[in-house]
């Protein structure tokens, strides 16, 4: 029986990736990744290595969970070295604690090998720091596509404060979030960014307003990531990656 490396690929830009998760790769025997992992890191894969895709980014194209955890499972039996390479961090809405559950119930070792999440790294590239001595002491990083849902779990009325937020998963729901924050009393006029394609060389940032942010930015393509807060306004001099 095999031992599977519950992987973090990073954001995008190939250098993100940590030596660790460098090192399980040159090994594996078999790969199982996603559309969000960078497939150039496939190119580090020892020859003969066998690569699985579980599907695109975004769930609706996605196979089913349960599908894509009796694929590594299988692996698992069958091979020595089995990497589940996944965008971002493994945990960070990356349902990786699933896989490890299901792993964990079949008594197949496994290892979670963290990855550069695109929630802190995306907007380091845009020039957004997601905290800011003297503008905010904390952040967060939401699902930005349960709120499609009737009813949502998201306690709106806890992010009143000066949190800076980042929405996961949220471009197709732009409209509904803006509207939302603003509904619990959020400023019209408060800065949101919108950050598509994060640390790739077609990295693009739009900036906005909760009221204009919609407009400009709704037809940027995925992935992209929405970031809500004063911290935004730094874009203008820290930004270095699109310039
Ligand atoms: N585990 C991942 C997140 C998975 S959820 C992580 O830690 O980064 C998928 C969402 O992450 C996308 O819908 C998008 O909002 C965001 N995302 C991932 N990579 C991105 C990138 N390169 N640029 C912008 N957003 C990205």
């Amino acid at each position: 029986m095999g031992i599977v490396y519950l992987t973090g690929a990073g954001p995008g830009d190939i250098d993100l990736l940590t030596v660790k998760a460098l090192r399980v790769i040159r090994k594996a025997d078999v790969i199982i990744y996603d559309r969000l992992a960078n497939p150039d890191i496939l190119a580090e894969a020892k020859d003969g290595c066998e690569f699985i895709y579980v599907g695109k980014e975004d769930s609706h194209h996605t196979l089913p969970q349960e599908e894509i955890n009796e694929v590594i499972y299988q692996s698992a039996l069958k091979y020595g070295t089995v990497v589940r390479l996944k965008g971002g961090d493994p945990l960070v809405f990356g349902r990786g604690g699933e896989e490890g559950l299901y792993l964990h119930e079949r008594e197949i070792k496994f290892e979670f090998i963290p990855g550069i999440t695109s929630a802190i790294a995306v907007p380091e590239y845009a020039g957004i720091p997601v905290t800011h001595r003297g503008i905010t002491v904390s952040f967060r990083v939401v699902t930005g596509h349960e709120s499609r849902k009737a009813r949502s779990q998201i306690p709106w009325e806890n992010y009143k404060t000066d949190d800076t937020i980042i929405f996961l998963m949220g471009l197709h729901n732009l409209d509904k979030i803006t509207k939302k924050l603003i509904e619990i009393g959020k400023p019209k006029d408060h800065p949101v960014a919108v950050i598509s394609r994060g640390t790739r060389p077609d990295e693009k940032t739009v900036i906005g307003t909760l009221e204009d942010i919609y407009e400009k930015a709704k037809d940027l393509p995925t992935p992209a990531l929405i970031v809500v807060g004063e911290v935004v306004r730094l874009h203008e001099q820290l930004s270095w990656f699109e310039k």
